[in-house]
C-alpha cells in the first residue's frame, strides 16, 4: 500500500507532462529555486528492483508512487536530484519555466534494468546509460553528492582494514572500461 504524502509545500502542481522528441517527459511551468522540494516521493518498498524502482539500499527499492515523478527522464547533467534523507526530489540549480526536470538514474541504479541510449544533449553525456558501476571514476565523482547512500557506501566509503576489501582504491576500477559510445 503506497503511503500518500502531503505535497502542499512542493512544486508538484507546476509540473506537466510534455513531449521531448518522440517521448514524454516532465516539464515545469514555473521557476523552481535551487534546493526547493519539487516532489515528495512515495511508493512501496520492494525487496527487488523493477523497471520503475529506485534503489534505496541493498535490498530496498522504492516502487512506482503513482505521481508525476514516475515519468521523470534521466539526464547526464540533471537539474534535479533525490534527497535520500527525506525521499524528496529537489532542484540542483534554478530550473526555469519550460525546462524538462530530470534526475540522473546512475545516482540510484548500479545496474539499470533497462539500458538505453541517452539523448540528454549534455556535453558530458554518457552515451549509453547502463548504471553507476559502468561510469568512469570522473563521471562518478561528478555525481558523488547525489549518489544514494547505498552507492556512496559502495564506491566512496573505505571498508575497515580487517574486512578484507578496499572499494575506494585510487588506482581505478576493473569495470571502468572505455566509454566507447561517448560523443
Ligand atoms: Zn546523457
Amino acid at each position: 500500500m503506497v503511503t500518500v504524502r502531503d505535497q502542499s509545500d512542493t512544486f508538484i502542481e507546476c509540473l506537466t507532462i510534455g513531449a521531448r522528441g518522440d517521448r514524454t517527459g516532465v516539464f515545469t511551468v514555473a521557476s523552481i529555486l535551487k534546493g526547493a522540494v519539487i516532489v515528495k516521493m512515495q511508493g512501496d518498498l520492494l525487496a527487488s528492483p523493477n523497471e520503475y524502482s529506485i534503489q534505496i539500499d541493498t535490498h530496498k527499492h522504492l516502487g512506482k508512487g503513482g505521481l508525476i515523478d514516475d515519468e521523470m527522464n534521466h539526464s547526464c547533467d540533471a537539474n534535479a536530484k533525490i534527497e535520500f534523507t527525506d525521499l524528496t526530489i529537489r532542484a540542483k540549480r534554478q530550473i526555469t519555466p519550460g525546462e524538462e526536470v530530470c534526475i540522473n538514474y546512475c545516482a540510484t541504479e548500479d545496474n539499470l534494468a533497462n539500458i538505453f541510449r541517452c539523448d540528454c544533449g549534455s556535453a558530458h553525456c554518457y552515451g549509453i546509460v547502463t548504471g553507476c558501476q559502468y561510469l568512469s571514476r570522473e563521471q562518478r565523482d561528478s555525481i558523488k553528492d547525489e549518489l544514494s547512500p547505498y552507492l556512496k557506501r559502495k564506491y566512496y566509503v573505505k571498508e575497515s582494514p580487517n574486512s578484507g576489501g578496499d572499494v575506494n582504491d585510487d588506482e581505478g576500477e576493473p569495470q571502468q572500461g572505455d566509454q566507447a559510445e561517448h560523443q
